[in-house]
């Protein structure tokens, strides 16, 4: 349930009120707005000790979440979240686009890819050290030696840098390097890495399970923020249909369903969501209508050569294409790029 605070509530009123959701055995979580503080009380059954907190002199009123996930609901907080990462906002008015190889393959093309990334406006750089191959015998990624061009290509360009995680063990290493963590769609419900991120500082960039429902989504996003991270992004990359033109099918309609249930910011893969490269820069187009605040794009200087997924990445020529194509899409949807 959410707990409103009376406007002007002091800081010892806000925590007599914690303190007593502690005692009663529940996780308070504090969003303070401008004009009102609001206070989570989450956890089974928690709506039963509404009659508790009703007399408080403190408290404006009681409302019970209806929904299954509570955090990250907009129920729970109407503003959209914004996230800042080094120099770049996310969420805010500014659309941010990731951009970058699939795999890191060697400092050298990392490089270029970033120097291109950087020029044609794109915010952050992305690169897997550790990837999730459907066949063990496909390249795995480079691990530490990746994440290290990572962060030394991030620095040199100025780009805050993303990279996946997908176990526990890597959390703490790949934190090191990464400015933000990717937890991929294979382990959207790997409920132990969620936990784990969660207890992070770092931002969480979490992609849609392939056969997962919106719902199931903002649930396993539910599982970072109830841990103390709610610096969440979502992102949608495509889902199993019965279409196979395309690689998956993106869920252009997640997007804006998303944006009216959760206040965290949400993201489009056009790569991995069509996996054919024709397709990336109306889908782009598509994700920034509906109201998309990034985009997550696959981009190869030779992708003939390319170790994973050359097939569905960009030319950076390409990339600087579509960074100036969203650009009046954006700004029809009071956006900019
Ligand atoms: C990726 O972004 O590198 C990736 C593997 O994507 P997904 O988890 O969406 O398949
Ligand atoms: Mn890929």
């Amino acid at each position: 349930m959410i707990i409103t605070l009376k406007p002007g509530t002091t800081k010892k009123g806000i925590e007599e009120v914690v303190q007593k959701i502690k005692n009663l055995g529940f996780t308070p979580h504090l969003s303070e707005g401008k004009e009102r503080t609001i206070v989570g009380v989450i956890g089974e059954n928690a709506i039963l000790t509404r009659e508790i907190f009703e007399p408080m002199f403190v408290v404006e009123s009681i409302t019970p979440i209806s929904k299954p996930y509570k955090l990250v609901s907009r129920e729970f907080k109407s503003k959209s979240t914004i996230i800042k990462v080094k120099n770049v906002k996310i969420g805010d008015k500014e659309i941010a686009v990731i951009g970058g190889p699939c795999s890191i393959e060697n400092r050298e093309i990392l490089l270029e890819i970033a120097s291109e990334i950087k020029k044609a406006g794109g915010k952050i750089l992305r690169g897997g050290a550790f990837k999730p191959r459907t066949s063990p015998y496909s390249f795995q990624g480079l691990g530490k030696k990746g994440l290290k061009y990572l962060a030394e290509v991030g620095k040199l360009t100025h780009l805050p840098v993303i990279t996946e995680v997908m176990d526990v063990r890597q959390i703490e290493l790949v934190s090191e390097y990464a400015d933000i963590i990717q937890i991929g769609a294979r382990n959207m419900q790997n409920f132990n890495l969620l936990k784990e991120v969660g207890k992070t500082e770092k931002p969480v960039l979490l992609k849609r399970g392939m056969a997962s429902t919106v719902k199931e989504l903002l649930m396993s996003a539910e599982y970072i923020l109830s841990e103390g991270n709610s610096r969440v992004i979502l992102c949608e990359r495509g889902i199993r249909t019965f279409e196979d033109s395309t690689r998956f099918t993106l869920d252009i309609s997640a997007v804006s369903q998303i944006k009216i249930l959760s206040h965290l910011p949400v993201f489009v893969d056009p790569s991995h969501g069509t996996g054919r490269r024709e397709l990336i820069l109306p889908l782009s187009r598509a994700a920034i209508a509906a109201g998309a605040d990034g985009l997550m794009v696959e981009v190869h200087p030779r992708p003939e050569e390319a170790l994973s997924d050359g097939f569905q990445s960009i030319l950076p020529l390409n990339f600087q294409r579509l960074m100036k194509e969203i650009k009046p899409v954006a700004e029809a949807v009071g956006r900019k790029v």
